[in-house]
């Protein structure tokens, strides 16, 4: 019919979908419809932005009839209970090919189990993980779809037209089929964990064992953004550095509580990591991390029965490059066990996943977006069945080169009493493949005696069982 008009649509118009709706808006040749639960909320949005062209509808089935088809409707509404109903309320109205997407934050399982319910009947359900907060959503994300290659036949073009772009590339790729996409997202979060914990001990180490002033700090992490740890997250941990407190004069950093909040995405990531059988030790210690940070009676407790804590150990001008290598070395290693996740879920879950293409459109529009993606693109690129990133030859070279700064900067960390658990697990980790020959020896020999698991052999093929019990 001829109010069939908008090649796109979005459902929830709180701040995500409002700036994703007003992007989508301004690309050329997109008609956007709009709906949200309480039509206010979608009256407000066409009143302050009559420039978008909006589409709006009060009632879901005017939402359904404003879209040509095949209709393409992306969900941006609290992720739950309210996805779901939101997810009902089109399926209900759409017809063979029409697609509906989830742009929420979705449990990559709950995408699943959607695109499961969903395939019955004909229509596309699609999970895509979007990434950059309002800003991202208003001025170019970083998308990450899942669901059918056929549906990103339709979709593919809308998204590469709204998403951020990196080195002339548009930050979207189908990830894969049914929830490859907010699998994906999910990892993409895990890293940024361990990459702002990281930074934050990074940061510690500079004040604490080397003296510098948080002003100071600024200065060295503005130094560092120009070379190869280039990234938003450095660029931001500048400004939040340099940033003084308008109430005390004080820097900020020094009057925020020092208790890290999370969302979960961080937790899902380690628990899918557990149930993988994926060492992700760098992701989960900054988890943990920020569990610690706010354990506050632990905290006092152990404040309270501690004599003397160490003095901080005498460095020299150095000391910041060292850091700077340590972080380095242990972020390549916190990118490759997330990048070893991508390659055990797309094994499990049966997904084919481009690593190569991940790190492109992580680039550009989300939190991790970084230089150093081209870096980890190539390698794939190069070596699709890599075993690992810490193989590929500019790697295995760039934490060559920092590893005696790595070891004295953690060995530095412990004897000055600064926890490191990123810095740390990071170290042990690339310490624990690099290694000859692994304790697990031990571990294998003490499952035998108490529990009869047996062991391999190193000389010849084979299981094994002692019976210890003779022995004794
Ligand atoms: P939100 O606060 O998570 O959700 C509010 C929206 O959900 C409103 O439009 C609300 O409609 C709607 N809603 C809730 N329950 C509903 C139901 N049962 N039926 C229909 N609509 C319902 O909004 P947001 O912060 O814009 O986030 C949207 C999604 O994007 C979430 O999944 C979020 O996790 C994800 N995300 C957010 C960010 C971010 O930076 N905020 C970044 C990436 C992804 P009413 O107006 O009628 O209440």
């Amino acid at each position: 019919s001829s109010t069939a008009r908008a090649n796109i649509g979005v459902v929830g118009l709180a701040v995500m979908g409002s700036n994703l709706a007003r992007n989508l808006a301004s690309r050329e040749g997109n008609t956007v419809a709009v709906h949200n639960r309480t039509y206010a909320r979608t009256e407000q949005l066409v009143t302050e932005h009559p420039e978008a062209g909006f589409v709006p509808s009060e009632s879901i089935d005017d939402f359904v009839a404003s879209l040509a088809k095949p209709r393409t409707a992306i969900i941006m509404v609290q992720a739950g209970k309210g996805t779901d109903a939101v997810i009902d309320q089109l399926a209900e109205r759409f017809e063979p090919g029409d697609i509906i997407v989830d742009g929420g934050n979705a449990n990559f399982q709950d995408t699943i189990a959607r695109e499961q319910r969903i395939a019955p009947t004909g229509i596309h359900f699609v999970g895509a993980g979007i990434s950059g907060g309002e800003e991202g959503a208003l001025h170019g994300p970083s998308i990450m779809p899942g669901g059918s290659a056929e549906s990103y036949e339709t979709l593919g073009p809308i998204l590469a037209s709204i998403a951020a772009v990196a080195e002339g590339e548009p930050c979207v790729t189908h990830v894969g089929t049914d929830g490859a996409g907010h699998f994906v997202k999910m990892i993409h979060n895990g890293i940024e964990y361990a990459d702002m914990q990281l930074i934050a001990e990074a940061f510690d180490l500079l004040r604490t064992v080397g003296g510098l002033e948080p002003a100071a700090i600024a200065d060295v992490f503005a130094e560092w953004n120009r070379g190869p740890l280039e990234s938003y997250l450095i660029e931001i941990t500048a400004e939040v550095l340099r940033h003084v407190d308008a109430a005390t004069g004080k820097p900020f950093v020094d009057v925020v509580l020092d208790q890290a909040g999370s969302k979960g995405t961080g937790v899902w990531t380690v628990q899918n990591a557990l149930d993988l059988g994926v060492p992700v030790g760098g992701i989960a210690e900054a988890v943990f991390a920020r569990a610690v940070s706010g354990k506050q009676a632990q905290r006092e407790a152990v404040r309270r029965v501690v004599a003397s804590r160490p003095q901080p150990q005498r460095v020299d001008a150095s000391f910041a490059d060292e850091v700077a290598k340590a972080l380095y070395a242990s972020k390549v290693v916190a990118y490759a066990q997330g990048f070893d996740m991508i390659t055990a879920g797309a094994r499990k879950y049966g997904w084919d996943i481009r690593k190569d293409r991940i790190a492109k459109i992580w680039r550009g529009g989300c939190i991790i977006r970084a230089q150093f993606l081209n870096r980890i693109a190539e390698a794939y690129d190069e070596d699709p069945d890599v075993a690992t990133l810490l193989e590929a030859p500019y790697f295995a070279q760039a934490v060559a080169d920092g590893e005696r700064a790595w070891r004295r900067v953690v060995a530095t960390a412990a004897q000055s009493g600064v926890p490191v658990p990123g810095f740390g697990a990071a170290l042990s980790y690339y310490d624990s493949l690099a290694v000859e020959r692994l304790p697990a020896a031990l571990v294998q020999a003490q499952r035998d005696y108490f529990g009869a698991h047996t062991y391999q052999r190193v000389d010849r093929p084979g299981t094994f069982h002692t019976q210890w019990s003779g022995d004794r």
